[in-house]
């Protein structure tokens, strides 16, 4: 058993090891003003260290590194690319259970769960290390067959890349790998409450023979101030973001200026659709995988819970079982399987949701309950009954409540989870699979699970439609956000030797 005295030895010369400063041009260097800002454990409120804190000027500083180390690696060969994404991936691999202390110390999953995390984002590194060398581009002959059509694929310049706190070094990779791939420079800016698994990455990807000025790191608690400079300045050629609908339609609106390519990861609503036919032991592990992993803290997360008649109680049951017996607390000891919310601003939405909800009618079945002590939790809490109007039905919940509906109807429950501005992902559980298919054609999402509370897979197309978002990350599709194409016009004119 890892005891708490073993944990905190641990945890310092883990935290020791890390770089805290900024990454711009190969170059570790504290902010231009000597700022600095700290980290927090959510699972105990201490201080874990103290990041610097960049300015404006850091940040222009970093997007000029970027533009500096443009050139050269855009003509690096897609070999030498490639092959450093290969060991950044063999890095993060080896280093799994480091990274994963270190995401659980500054972020509060599970230790299990952030092991899969580091996973999961070192094959981002592989999948890109393999897309690396596989840029293709076309030729084709005019129709009048006057001339030759040539067609190229190229990086697309220097780009910004911000990240979201909830999946701290997934984020990055998801983003980063192609970006490398593509032979574009970057900025990185990630969350201020999760800044030390993106450093520890970049000192990784450093090691691993990225040049200098390729990557450039700045992390700040000033995110407005510091990025729109950056974003609006005209070298970022590129944007990937990754975060809430409100923060991207204004870095949408900033990216116009200068007409910068953009990508949006925003957040999600998503429906669970629990058909009459369905399999309750598929369905209730698909839930709990849905609604718990992350605590509830992903834009994946099922929000709405649709359950047919037929099964309603008995899912309704089953559901608030395994959710009471889940473990809470802090995530790097053993046996937990439910951590903090990342701040106490996240933990007391989420119980003023909860408080909404029963105010307006819910059932408590199980859970609903606030945490007392150190640390920022909050119960698994399953509700039934939800009223319409109430507020969680229309705001992302974000924690650990799943929140139950009933439906007879088929034609209208599919309207009632169209019924939102975003469109991320959708489950549906049912074991007739035309029924499968029909309903997932029919859900305005950029995703759907069928039987399965998991969606998200390196080699699968990532992302939203509506407000949920622009674009997509992963699969094949997840390069050509960061490749322009070119056309190559060759007239052709018939002649013989002179
Ligand atoms: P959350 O509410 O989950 O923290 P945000 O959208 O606020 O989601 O944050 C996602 C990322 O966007 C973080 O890295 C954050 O620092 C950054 N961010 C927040 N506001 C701005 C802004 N005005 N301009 C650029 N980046 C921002």
């Amino acid at each position: 058993m890892t005891t708490i005295t073993d944990t905190a030895a641990t945890s310092t010369r883990l935290i020791a090891s890390v770089p805290t400063q900024l990454f711009i041009g190969g170059t570790w260097r504290a902010a231009a003003g000597g700022a600095t800002t700290d980290v927090v454990n959510p699972a105990t409120e201490e201080v874990l260290a103290s990041v610097a804190d960049a300015d404006v000027e850091d940040g222009v500083a970093a997007a000029e590194a970027a533009r500096d180390a443009q050139a050269a690696w855009s003509a690096t060969p897609a070999r030498t690319r490639s092959e450093i994404l290969y060991r950044a991936f063999t890095a993060l691999m080896e280093r799994q259970d480091e990274l994963a202390m270190l995401m659980t110390l500054e972020m509060g999953k599970p230790l299990a769960e952030a092991r899969g995390e580091v996973a999961y984002a070192a094959e981002f590194f592989r999948w890109f290390a393999e897309e690396a060398v596989r840029i293709d581009g076309g030729f084709s002959h005019r129709p009048d067959g006057t001339a030759r059509t040539l067609v190229v694929r190229q990086p697309v310049g220097p780009c910004l890349l911000i990240t979201p706190w909830n999946f701290p070094l997934a984020m990055g990779a998801r983003k980063m790998g192609p970006a490398i791939a593509a032979g574009c420079t970057m900025v990185l800016k990630p969350a201020p409450q999760t800044p030390l698994s993106s450093l520890a990455l970049a000192r990784i990807l450093q090691e691993a023979g990225l040049p200098d000025g390729v990557l450039n790191v700045v992390t700040t608690s000033r995110a407005a101030e510091v990025i729109e400079p950056i974003l609006t300045g005209g070298i970022i050629r590129k944007l990937s973001f990754t975060g809430s609908t409100a923060v991207g339609k204004i870095l949408l609106q900033q990216a116009a200026k200068q007409v910068v390519r953009t990508s949006l990861e925003l957040g999600g609503n998503a429906p669970f659709i629990v058909l009459p036919d369905a399999d309750l032991d598929v369905a209730v592990d698909a839930a709990v995988q849905a609604k718990m992993r992350n605590m509830g803290e992903a834009c994946t997360a099922a929000n709405r819970f649709y359950v047919h008649t037929a099964v309603s109680d008995e899912f309704a049951q089953r559901l608030a079982q395994r959710m009471s017996a889940l473990q809470v607390g802090d995530g790097t000891q053993d046996g937990v399987q439910v951590g903090p919310m990342i701040d106490a601003a996240s933990r007391d939405k989420v119980q003023r949701l909860v408080e909404d909800a029963v105010a307006k009618g819910a059932t408590v079945v199980s859970g609903g309950n606030s945490v007392t002590g150190r640390g920022y939790f909050v119960e698994p809490t399953v509700l039934s009954g939800i009223a319409a109007g109430s507020e969680l039905l229309n705001n992302e919940i974000f924690g650990p409540v799943a929140a139950l509906q009933t439906f007879t109807d088929l034609d209208e429950v599919i309207a009632t989870a169209n019924d939102t501005e975003w469109g991320l992902v959708a489950y549906v559980i049912t074991q007739d699979l035309d029924l499968a298919l029909n309903v997932s054609e029919r859900l305005e999402v950029g995703m759907v699970g069928v039987n399965t509370g998991l969606v998200s897979a390196p080699s699968a197309p990532f992302g939203g439609v509506k407000h949920s978002g622009l674009g997509r990350e992963g699969g094949r599709l997840g390069i050509e956000e960061f490749l322009d194409v070119k056309y190559i016009a060759i007239p052709i004119r018939e002649r013989g030797l002179a």
